[in-house]
């Protein structure tokens, strides 16, 4: 096998030569890894990505001098302008019920192209979004709930799909505030348009909770708060294992840097102290992690190194 004719990810000239060859069509197979199934007690999980962001770094620190900034992503080897955030969502499947954590970006913000992939990627994996019994939303930024608004999935859900949302986050949605937010420019928009057309389209499908609500066995979707009013985060419990799923509470810089606010925080200062709260609490009970925005498959433990903390990846167990 040549060097020459494997896709990499980060190399956008080998990735537009591999989708060139399915131009009239969607490929039969896909040369990158996206999806990847767990056991957490007796629930299963799969981990699916719905394709990469391209963000300007300055969205992972915007608090921060840009000189610390750039060294941190030197440090990090990570590109010191634009970079490839992954987008994770999470299947789960616990008593008899079939939970999708998260949707994805959908087609709602076209200058993302590498983002939207959920729908093909669970057809691939034999999910049939049919099957899917309740949608837990994290919050209703357009990355996470803009895959249930995208073209022709509505009509395969079934009309029985309960969607689990924070109270906080359905009334947030009504007036946002976007006055602590630092954004590229268009988002802002486009966030308020989504979030917007999503409680008007799934007005009959929402099902609210207050401070948690059990969804299914062992699945408790519990609000935390900071990132948006409403932001949830996923535990899961069962014979002794535990995984979270901490939707946008936790980005790769957040480790190392927890203080440093997220461009796309709305409450920036409550955000960063959810985070600390919740990694101390990981880190304690050693339980393993998933977030959105970790790099695919995402699943990690959490230590603590001094006054900050430390990511580590789990090994890939295929
Ligand atoms: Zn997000």
């Amino acid at each position: 096998m040549s060097l020459d004719n494997t896709p990499h990810p980060s190399c956008k000239h080998c990735a537009d030569t591999v989708s060139a060859r399915y131009v009239h069509g969607r490929p039969e197979t896909e040369l990158v890894p996206s999806r990847y199934a767990l056991k957490v007690g007796a629930i299963d999980v799969m981990v699916v990505s719905d394709g990469v962001l391209s963000l300007p770094g300055a969205m992972l620190g915007h608090n921060v001098d840009p000189a610390v900034r750039a060294a941190w992503l030197a440090d990090m080897f990570l590109p010191p302008d634009v970079l490839e955030w992954a987008l994770n969502a999470v299947v789960v499947r616990s008593g008899g019920r079939t939970i999708l954590v998260d949707a994805g970006m959908g087609e709602e913000f076209p200058d993302l192209p590498r983002s939207g992939k959920l729908a093909q990627r669970l057809e691939d994996a034999g999910i049939d979004p049919g099957s899917v019994t309740d949608v837990v939303l994290t919050h209703m930024h357009m990355d996470h709930c803009g895959g249930l608004l995208a073209d022709g999935v509505k009509e395969r859900l079934r009309p029985d799909l309960r969607v689990h949302v924070a109270a906080a986050e359905a009334e947030f949605w009504e007036a946002p505030d976007f006055s602590r937010v630092s954004m590229p420019p268009g988002f802002p928009d486009a966030l308020r348009r989504t979030g917007k057309r999503f409680l008007k389209e799934f007005s009959s499908q929402l099902r609210t909770f207050e401070n948690e609500y059990e969804v299914a066995p062992g699945v408790i979707v519990q609000r935390t708060g900071g990132h948006t009013p409403g932001h949830s985060v996923v535990r899961l419990a069962s014979g002794g294992d535990r995984l979270t799923f901490a939707g946008d509470a936790v980005f790769q810089v957040g480790f190392e840097h927890p203080d440093w606010f997220n461009g796309f925080e709305h409450d920036p200062e409550e955000a960063a102290r959810v985070r600390v709260r919740l990694l101390r609490e990981l880190a304690a009970n050693r339980e393993s992690l998933v977030a959105t925005h970790l790099s695919f498959p995402s699943v990690c433990h959490v230590a603590v190194d001094g006054d900050v903390f430390r990511w580590v990846p789990g090994p890939w167990e295929y």
